[in-house]
């Protein structure tokens, strides 16, 4: 399946063909997901338009974002203990490592070296107190992509276009609210994002 806006890979950012690359994400996740990889790769090339980012970065680093999302627990751990990250990473759990973590597999497993790309990857799940606008538009794509359904993505969806900044304010804002509803534990980044993006702006 070709998404509708496919943007052509000109093998700066990535050794590998858009296809293989393509293969080597796929192979990694359940289909489920990978649909949702790829719309926010629709998603993520439409903000770039509209923000003056690149749109093979933006691709790319969509293709890649939830590459270690489907990691085994005990994998990630041992990346964690072994390779210098923070280890109160340990108290959390996937949903906080597979964007941290994962950049260093992207970098490790997919050959990309791009700094830029990493960091959007890095930071997709809390966001961050600086973020480039590449950044926000993975950040942002992530949460409003066509296969998203949540009360409010509709609203985030118009903000979205109409302004990316105000895109990270609501989606940080409706995340860190709907994160306390569930007493979920509140990673310190997504608090330093809240302080930034949502009571400091
Ligand atoms: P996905 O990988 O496409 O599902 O989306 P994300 O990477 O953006 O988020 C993964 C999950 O982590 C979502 O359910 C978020 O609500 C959740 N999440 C974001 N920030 C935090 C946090 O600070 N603590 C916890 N426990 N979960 C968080
Ligand atoms: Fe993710
Ligand atoms: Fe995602």
């Amino acid at each position: 399946m070709k998404s509708k806006k496919t943007v052509e890979h000109t093998g700066k950012y990535t050794p590998y063909a858009r296809e293989e690359l393509m293969q080597k994400i796929q192979m990694r996740m359940s289909e489920r997901r990978f649909l949702h990889v790829l719309g926010v790769e629709e998603t993520a090339i439409a903000l770039a338009a509209r923000n003056g980012v690149s749109l093979e970065k933006a691709s790319i680093a969509a293709l890649v974002h939830d590459y270690a999302k489907e990691r085994p627990n005990d994998e990630m751990e041992l990346i964690i203990k072994t390779h210098g990250f923070d280890p109160e990473l340990l108290e959390y759990g996937n949903n906080i490592w597979h964007g941290i973590v994962g950049a260093y597999l992207v970098e490790k497993e997919l050959g990309i070296t791009d700094e830029e790309i990493l960091q959007a990857v890095r930071g997709h799940t809390t966001g961050a107190k600086e973020m480039s606008a590449l950044d926000k538009v993975i950040y942002v794509a992530d949460y409003i992509e066509p296969g998203r359904k949540f009360p409010g993505v509709d609203e985030a969806r118009i903000i979205a276009m109409e302004n990316l900044d105000e895109a990270v304010k609501y989606e940080t804002k409706h995340t860190l609210q709907h994160l306390i509803e569930q007493e979920a534990k509140i990673y310190p980044k997504t608090i330093d994002t809240y302080n930034v993006w949502v009571s400091g702006k």
